[in-house]
């Protein structure tokens, strides 16, 4: 009991657990009770975990835009910035290629989709995705009271590095900027303990409304494909990135994921990279021992644009699909999925579902039916959870590989003390 009231974490742990069975138990009474929808499942439950969400939401340009000037003004040499950035984008189109690759494969040996029947009622609708030309132009903000308003990953990291990188230049007279940001910083790290206090209740919350929700529907249908995907999310969490991690970064993989426990967590229930980003920086600067130049750039960097899960769940899919439709993909094909998988997952904001959406970006491009869509939709929240997990893994990961190779990148001591 005492262990409970002290560990934040077995509290999220045991919230999370209380959720799935009070969710599975809410779903069936539902059918009965139609009260029990409107009022505890929508109303209750839904309020509570939409402020939860919004609270997260709300400290992430906060936290990206403070961190990252403070981060930026720390680098004693700016030079630093552009090989942080090459090794880090790298390692993050390495790391989705790899994903997607294994998703592929796999897919391929067990075959998910033959046999399926394609429910051809079912339609997908899917808008034009924007050139690739505008995605670019749009990463450069023009107002950025716009992109602060609406959140805009990439052109808010664009904006603080340019302010940060400004702020060097001027040097002394900047000192007292500098300073207040040290300061905004500090402050800015209380209001994230402060949200993470409740999220017990929050996590709480999230899960029993989608467990609520969604049932088990669907799941014997899709079961081979759903447990595939899983199978492959849970090779890249525990096989690739530890890999990754001893190979490249010579870091112990267990103290890793032992110290991405809460991120992973407030990822899974989530199901948002973007909304994950504060917690996922405290665990990294403040777990793993990441120095703050580092990690203010490459988590929300990663949060936007590195989504091996979701990779994971378009490569499956993309097989499933393929084999339901009965069409044969050539291995140049194949090679397509594994290009566009990149850039889609690129392309993916860090919000529950958008993986769907990218996905048919992949189908269009070698020309399978985007209505296929429709076939794995129902399965989809329960992966999006998991592979959210994943992705912020990822991030991690590559950053403390990254920070290894820096004077200073990483705190080894910090690392791997466990408080
Ligand atoms: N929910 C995922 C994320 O936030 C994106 C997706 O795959 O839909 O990382």
């Amino acid at each position: 009991m005492k262990a409970l009231r002290n560990s934040l974490t077995l509290q999220i742990i045991v919230a999370l657990v209380m959720g799935i069975i009070a969710g599975i138990m809410l779903h069936d009474a539902q059918y009965q009770y139609p009260w029990i929808s409107e009022y505890i499942v929508k109303g209750t439950l839904g309020t509570l975990g939409e402020i939860f969400i919004r609270l997260l939401k709300l400290l992430v340009v906060p936290v990206v835009f403070v961190s990252l000037v403070n981060g930026i003004c720390a680098l004693e040499d700016v030079t630093k910035l552009g090989r942080i950035g090459i090794k880090t984008l790298g390692l993050y189109i390495l790391t989705t290629a790899l994903a997607i690759s294994v998703a592929l494969l796999a897919s391929i040996l067990v075959q998910p989709g033959v046999g399926f029947e394609p429910d051809t009622s079912k339609t997908f609708e899917v808008k034009a995705p924007p050139p690739l030309s505008q995605v670019i132009i749009d990463m450069v903000p023009s107002n950025i009271v716009q992109s602060f308003a609406s959140g805009d990953m990439l052109p808010i990291i664009i904006f603080s590095i340019l302010f940060g990188l400004s702020m060097t230049l001027v040097g002394a007279k900047a000192k007292p900027v500098a300073e207040f940001f040290a300061s905004l910083n500090e402050i800015v790290i209380r209001f994230v303990i402060l949200v993470m206090n409740f999220a017990p209740i929050g996590v709480f919350a999230l899960i029993a409304q989608t467990f609520a929700t969604t049932g088990a529907a669907g799941l014997e249908n899709l079961a081979k494909y759903f447990f595939l995907v899983l199978a492959v999310l849970f090779f890249q969490l525990l096989v690739v990135y530890p890999a990754l991690l001893v190979l490249l970064g010579r870091l112990n993989p267990f103290i890793f994921i032992a110290k991405m426990r809460r991120p992973l967590l407030f990822a899974f229930s989530t199901a948002s990279s973007t909304a994950s980003i504060p917690i996922t920086l405290k665990a990294v600067e403040e777990d793993l021992g990441v120095n703050n130049s580092i990690a203010s750039f490459t988590i929300p960097t990663g949060a936007t644009m590195n989504m091996d899960g979701t990779s994971i769940m378009q490569g499956c899919a993309t097989v499933f699909i393929a084999q339901a439709y009965q069409i044969e993909l050539s291995l140049t094909q194949y090679l397509m999925v594994i290009f566009t998988a990149v850039l889609a997952s690129i392309g993916t904001a860090g919000v529950p579902s958008v993986g769907l959406i990218t996905l048919a970006m992949v189908l269009k491009q070698v020309g399978l039916p985007v209505d296929g869509i429709a076939m794995v939709m129902g399965v989809d929240r329960l992966l999006d959870m998991v592979r959210t997990a994943v992705n912020i893994t990822g991030d991690a990961a590559v950053t403390c590989v990254v920070a290894n190779g820096e004077d200073d990148g990483i705190d080894m001591k910090k690392f791997e003390t466990f408080s």
